[in-house]
């Protein structure tokens, strides 16, 4: 759809999260997408705000403890990332280029797979470079080989994915990034097709509702069974508070996505996720454009460790002698299902979604 989005009715937010501490480099305070973020914390009356002299982050370190890793995990930083950053990178199977507008999240999913790709304390850093980041993304269209050009994704033009290393829609209250994305691709007289993807874990669309979005964004949820929704995903919005946004933002006219990850075959694995499609299905308009990506749970040595040094009681399976590895192209490890778990939830996954949810796109399996 390209006309003007209807207004769907936005569900109430169920989580919001507000950081305790704020720290801002000099150089993210001077941008304009960093005073805008400056206005809105200060709006929602976040006092602990330290302007920074220069643009170095304090060792936030700690001790290593327990504390520390939460003092990190409640901390924001508004920062300027290294040239060296936007350079856009490819981002299979998701997508063309990743587009990052924060690296980090505020939530608590004890499979966090930002473990595994992010070091050092996890502070939530908000980039503040967004305007500039944004001006020059023209110089990409059509120069993607994850979807451009192929035969199955062609259809969907350049695609930039801005949810590798964060949950936008975590933020959005605090740093309206992603509703000034949306409006970008959705206005921005592009050389050639685009769209610009996301995915969360969280229900706040109410701003996003009525943008002039065009079409051009698809807005995905990452949603699971009950039972692993409920012991693995802390801080996030429950999963039926994500369903009525879904619907929400489908009613809009935003071409949506479910991202069912990471997907575990815990007891009773087909009647949650049956359960779960159910809802998805109950929640959408008639003739939604729906998209779904499938993506089940791995680990590497790295993230494993680190893992269980964020979460040291966590009750996620990453036992090695219950997976087969994987090798990746340099060498890297992964504990993946054995081939018969994960034809099995294949199998069943294709036939579900075929029924359940008949109009919708499978984009890939992994
Ligand atoms: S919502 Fe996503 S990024 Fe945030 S903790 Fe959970 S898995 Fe990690």
């Amino acid at each position: 759809m390209t006309g003007t989005p209807l207004l769907a009715e936005a569900p109430a937010p169920t989580r919001l999260w507000t950081p305790s501490r704020v720290l801002v480099t000099r150089s993210a305070a001077e941008r304009p997408h960093g005073q805008r973020v400056l206005a809105r914390l200060e709006a929602v009356g976040v006092s602990d705000v330290e302007l920074l002299r220069g643009d170095r982050l304090p060792s936030l370190r700690g001790d290593g403890d327990r504390a520390a890793f939460m003092r990190a995990k409640d901390t924001l930083a508004l920062v300027v990332p290294p040239p060296s950053k936007r350079r856009l990178q490819p981002i299979p199977p998701s997508a063309d280029f990743r587009l990052d507008l924060a690296e980090g999240c505020p939530a608590h999913c004890q499979y966090c797979y930002l473990a595994g790709s992010l070091s050092g304390p996890p502070v939530t850093r908000v980039f503040a470079d967004l305007d500039e980041v944004l001006d020059g993304l023209d110089g990409y269209v059509g120069r993607g080989g994850v979807t451009s050009g192929t035969a199955t994704r062609g259809d969907e033009g350049t695609t930039f994915e801005a949810s590798c290393y964060t949950d936008p829609l975590a933020l959005e209250h605090l740093t309206g990034g992603l509703a000034r994305m949306v409006e970008h691709f959705g206005r921005h007289d592009w050389p050639g097709p685009v769209q610009l993807r996301a995915t969360t874990k969280f229900d706040d669309v109410a701003a996003l509702l009525g943008l002039p979005h065009g079409g051009r964004t698809r807005l995905r949820f990452s949603v699971n069974a009950a039972s692993v929704a409920r012991r693995f995903e802390g801080a996030t919005s429950p999963v039926p508070g994500r369903l009525a946004a879904l619907g929400a933002v489908a009613a809009a006219g935003y071409p949506v996505g479910l991202t069912i990850a990471p997907i575990m075959p815990v007891e009773g694995w087909r009647a949650d996720y049956g359960a779960l499609l159910d809802a998805v299905a109950a929640a959408l308009p008639a003739g939604t454009d729906l998209t779904v990506e499938c993506i089940t749970h791995r680990f590497t040595p790295g993230s494993k460790e680190t893992l269980l040094d964020w979460y040291p009681r966590t009750k996620l399976d990453m036992e090695e002698s219950r997976r087969t590895t994987k090798r990746g192209r340099y060498g890297s490890v992964k504990h993946v299902y054995p081939r018969a778990t994960t034809a099995e939830l294949r199998g069943w996954f294709e036939d579900a979604l075929a029924d359940r949810l008949p109009s919708a796109r499978l984009l890939y399996w992994t």
